[in-house]
């Protein structure tokens, strides 16, 4: 590790990297951002709850805006895929590696996310489903729009019956389907579901088809037909390179994080969905400038980083 260390590396360059960036970028410190290009919020066709966007924005345009507001305060960015992270218990750096390089950092921050598990069908169907708001992923997010319309929730475990009574809210057409067997529910959720009036169909499940406005699912009990379809199947953290060294995981399998997102890992910092909390762009981009803020000061406690004054002004005092 002799090269000269970044003062932060950001592993994942959604709204808790980039927000972090911006406020690294400004606290003028060197950084990195080595992001895999796949953010959640570039799926979103249009967020109409983010603060600020009354006609709502898609998500692509958002992350554009935020990586150009980096960028322009001296942060890189490369579209990469980080694959090694390793730390040296000694100096207390950090060495990342990726296809086409590598770098030393005194810290880290991983804002690398979650991935939603989809349910069975036709990839390039689902594509067109999720752009078009027949597949949603987020009832916080979107059950908005979703109101008064024919809503189809699959899953069949407590989290399906959950999200299937939270988008009750909206709509009095609930229907939960099982994705892959027979519904098998404890006798709570059966109560919730009745007192709900959210009906239950056997799996499997597949949607098939777009049929003019509608997404349709194939079920052990026949063809349906919804105005939208909320997979409800769990989602997978992005954990791998946090316990590469050694950073402990909450019960929910996301980073165990301080008030200041700091991980169990000195020099470790975690941001966004990757953390246990709210998934929205909001909490994300909090996340990323308690983590930013939390980083620079944590490095100016080990090293101050006074500010040298300008050659100009240094040659006319010497002048003078
Ligand atoms: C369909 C859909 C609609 C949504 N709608 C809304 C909405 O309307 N409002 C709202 O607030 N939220 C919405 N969300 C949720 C929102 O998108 C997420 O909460 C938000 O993107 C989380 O930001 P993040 O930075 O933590 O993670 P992400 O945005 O997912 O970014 C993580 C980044 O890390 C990168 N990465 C992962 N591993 C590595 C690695 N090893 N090396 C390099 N890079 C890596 C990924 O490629 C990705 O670019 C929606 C989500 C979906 C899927």
């Amino acid at each position: 590790m002799d090269e000269q260390p970044l003062d932060c590396l950001i592993i994942g360059g959604g709204p808790a990297g980039l927000t972090a960036a911006i406020y690294l970028a400004r606290f003028h410190l060197d950084i990195l951002v080595v992001d895999g290009g796949k953010s959640r919020a570039s799926l979103i066709p249009c967020t109409r709850n983010h603060a600020g966007y009354p006609d709502g924005i898609e998500g692509k345009e958002l992350l554009k805006r935020m990586r150009d507001q980096a960028c322009k305060y001296g942060a890189k960015i490369e579209t990469e895929y980080v694959t090694k992270l390793e730390r040296d218990e000694e100096s207390g750096l950090f060495a990342a590696t990726w296809g086409s390089g590598k770098a030393v950092a005194r810290s880290v921050l991983l804002a690398t996310g979650l991935s939603n598990r989809r349910p069975t069908m036709d990839e390039e169907l689902h594509d067109d489903a999720l752009a078009r708001g027949l597949v949603r992923y987020c009832p916080i997010c979107d059950g908005y729009e979703v109101t008064d319309k024919r809503v189809g929730v699959i899953g069949s475990d407590s989290h399906g019956v959950a999200e299937a009574v939270f988008i009750r809210s909206y709509t009095a057409d609930v229907t939960l389907i099982a994705p892959d067997k027979t519904m098998r529910l404890k006798p709570e959720d059966n109560e919730k579901l009745k007192d709900a009036g959210i009906e239950c169909v056997d799996g499997p499940a597949q949607a098939v088809a777009i049929t003019g406005d509608c997404i349709v699912v194939d079920t052990a009990e026949g063809h349906y037909a919804f105005d939208s379809i909320y997979p409800a199947l769990g989602s997978d953290t992005h954990t791998q390179l946090g316990e590469m060294v050694g950073a402990k995981l909450a019960d929910d399998g996301c980073f165990l994080c301080d008030d200041h997102q700091r991980t169990s890992v000195a020099g470790l910092y975690a941001a966004g969905d990757v953390v246990h909390g709210l998934d929205q762009i909001s909490h994300a981009m909090g996340e990323g400038g308690v983590a930013a803020t939390t980083i620079r000061n944590d490095l100016c406690s080990k090293e101050p980083r006074w500010r040298e004054a300008p050659k100009e002004l240094e040659e006319a005092a010497e002048g003078s």
